[in-house]
């Protein structure tokens, strides 16, 4: 039996690698993306379909012609500024959207749900190690709108039985090791791609946002994790579903922190040249540290991080980013 799941934001970064973990555990991944920020040429594991979540018409035909066993839905906007500046923006397309997706998977009868929730739900945590359990006290609306979706998929588990896989992903970085795909952000806002593309001279020098915060080198840390370690929990997320027919919530996060500094010293050491850098303001918003546990998602999911290891995550996103051009 040939088991089609839909992807919604399947053109997009963590979408596409998750197509390709699915495509290599003999699942059909139907990728459905409006290619407003997505990429066309991303899309290189089962079909695409062009088009919106909010098109319910749309979705009911996708429903009944693929039969999905399950929901993996990454579409969503991901830019914490602009969604400051524009909420509707983000509240239309990550709240409404995915009111309208869940409402296609109860008339197509389809019950499993994977959702891209993210550590901006917690907000600015003070704890030294960031678990599931930590309050949830997003301050913008795109980590709002990210929370409201976590609380509707709970009342649609208790009303509808539509069971779900809440994963908040920490710092996704890196790259598709055999370099097919990788990250292309329009704008780009990024650590990681920033630092190297400064280094390669595409860009300008890079701007540390903030020196003077109290960690041991006063740039801000974060976990930084690579894509396809996140393409992986995608994936185990999907089977602990169906097999235990049980909802789940996981950080996906290393457990260790790295510092701006460190992620540019990184950098520089594997671009063997300087990453030319500017030293501004802290950026609003941004607390000093954030670092999750990662007890539960190794506990429940059995996954363990293969390439998260930031001189692995930047060696990949290098190798990507140097053929991008
Ligand atoms: N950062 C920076 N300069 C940049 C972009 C990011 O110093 O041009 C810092 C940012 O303040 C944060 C870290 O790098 O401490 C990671 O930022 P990113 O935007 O990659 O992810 P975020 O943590 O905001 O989701």
């Amino acid at each position: 039996v040939v088991e089609n799941v839909l992807v919604t934001g399947g053109a997009g970064y963590i979408g596409s690698h998750t197509c390709k973990e699915l495509a290599s555990n003999g699942l059909v991944p139907v990728s459905l993306d409006n290619l407003v920020y997505g990429h066309r040429e991303f899309v290189q594991w089962g079909p695409f379909v062009q088009g919106d979540i909010a098109d319910g018409r749309l979705l009911d035909a996708l429903f009944a012609e693929h039969r999905f066993a399950a929901v993996i839905h990454f579409a969503a906007f991901a830019y914490v500024g602009e969604s400051v500046q524009d909420p509707g923006k983000y509240y239309r397309n990550n709240v409404a959207g995915t009111i309208s997706l869940l409402e296609a998977m109860r008339r197509g009868g389809c019950s499993d749900i994977i959702f891209s929730s993210t550590c901006a739900t917690y907000g600015m945590p003070d704890a030294d190690l960031i678990g599931e359990e930590t309050r949830q006290e997003p301050i913008n609306p795109y980590g709002r709108g990210k929370l409201m979706v976590e609380t509707i998929l709970r009342d649609y588990q208790a009303a509808y039985g539509i069971r779900h896989g809440i994963l908040r992903y920490f710092n996704a970085a890196g790259a598709d090791p055999d370099g097919a795909i990788g990250e292309r952000h329009d704008p780009e806002t990024h650590l990681v791609p920033l630092a190297i593309r400064a280094a390669l001279g595409q860009a300008g020098p890079l701007t540390i946002f903030g020196s003077d915060y109290p960690t041991p080198d006063g740039t801000a840390i974060r976990d930084y994790i690579h894509v396809t370690d996140l393409a992986d929990a995608h994936v185990r997320a999907l089977t602990h579903l169906r097999r235990e027919r049980a909802s789940v919530v996981c950080n996906l996060g290393t457990g260790r922190g790295s510092s701006v500094q460190e992620v540019i010293e990184t950098v520089a050491a594997i671009a063997g040249r300087e990453v030319p850098v500017l030293r501004g303001a802290r950026r609003p918003g941004d607390p000093p540290r954030l670092v999750s546990a990662n007890g539960r998602a190794r506990e429940v999911l059995g996954w363990v991080p293969q390439r998260s290891a930031i001189a692995t995550i930047v060696a990949d996103a290098w190798n990507w980013h140097s053929r991008e051009g």
